[in-house]
């Protein structure tokens, strides 16, 4: 199972637009608060464990003196309790948590460090949460008339603030497609220049306009590789909130074996057997992607079957 995968949140999409709801749900005592500034949670550390910080409202207010209600984005319920994010205008604010909270060691956290910690149910509600708070940060400014644009239904749309303009803006995501490319008994593995040495994973791109999914895995694997794929299979899907992507997985054969790395992009691609992706991980000479992601997931899969 890799991240992301399970669901528990009821967001309540069809009633959080409406003040009434928020507002219910804001002043009852087990809703809890999460800050978040940029890509990093507000995160409790102890020795060898981390959790993300939910505060109660009290908390939060004692924190900050005032709540900004541009700065909360409604999560949803997740067995009966309601969860918010609260967006963090400087990382310094996390000082003014941990002065209120004596007992615990306040800090910002990278999700993905915090994933080797937390069980699905908090991990879905961190990647929401950090996802969203990206979204807002880079969309401050209208894409129609470059006019400011402020939060509105329960941070699920940023508004225009030009009174002619009001143009209303909604999360976006990236498509990008990922898959594990074989040829008879092996799998294509490659490198890009700046990732950490050693590191290969499969073959991945984002789709362009105008384009489906297939057409996008067929462009990527023959601009990175120069490889004809024959088949190519739907596998499943991650979202990837650094920063704000959809990985959607494939599988696919090709129907040729000869590597032409065309576009630069990778600065190596080979073809791997088993024995030699085992191999090569054992003497330490490979290292594989991310254990949460779905291309760890994708060449686990190739390496079992
Ligand atoms: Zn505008």
């Amino acid at each position: 199972m890799f991240a992301f995968q399970e669901n528990p949140l009821n967001r309540h999409g069809d009633i959080r637009h409406t003040p009434d709801f928020i507002s219910k749900v804001i002043d009852q005592a087990q809703t809890r608060f999460l800050p978040v500034f940029k890509q990093s949670i507000a995160c409790t550390t102890q020795e060898d464990h981390k959790n993300p910080l939910w505060l109660s409202y009290d908390q939060l207010s004692t924190s900050f003196g005032e709540v900004n209600d541009k700065h909360l984005i409604y999560l949803g319920e997740l067995d009966s309790k309601h969860y918010f994010t609260y967006r963090l205008k400087s990382a310094q604010l996390i000082d003014n948590i941990q002065k209120s909270l004596t007992h615990t060691k306040a800090k910002l956290c990278n999700l993905r460090d915090l994933l080797h910690y937390i069980d699905t149910k908090q991990a879905h509600l961190c990647n929401v949460a950090v996802a969203m708070e990206h979204w807002h940060n880079s969309h401050q400014y209208c894409g129609q008339c470059g006019s400011e644009t402020y939060s509105t239904q329960a941070g699920f749309v940023r508004t225009c603030a030009d009174s002619e303009c009001q143009q209303l803006h909604f999360p976006r995501t990236d498509s990008a497609v990922i898959c594990a490319i074989t040829y008879e008994d092996k799998l294509l593995l490659g490198r890009q220049k700046n990732w950490p040495e050693k590191r290969y994973s499969v073959i991945a791109g984002f789709v362009e306009p105008g384009e489906t999914l297939e057409q996008a895995v067929a462009r990527e694997a023959y601009e990175e590789t120069g490889l004809v794929l024959s088949t190519i299979n739907y596998y499943q899907s991650q979202p990837w909130p650094f920063p704000q992507s959809l990985m959607v997985g494939f599988t696919a054969e090709s129907a040729t074996s000869d590597i032409k790395l065309r576009d630069q992009e990778l600065e190596e691609a080979r073809w791997f057997s088993k024995n030699q992706i085992n191999t090569a991980i054992n003497n330490g000479s490979l290292v594989l992607p991310f254990e949460y992601s779905i291309s760890r997931t994708l060449i686990n899969q190739w390496l079992t079957k």
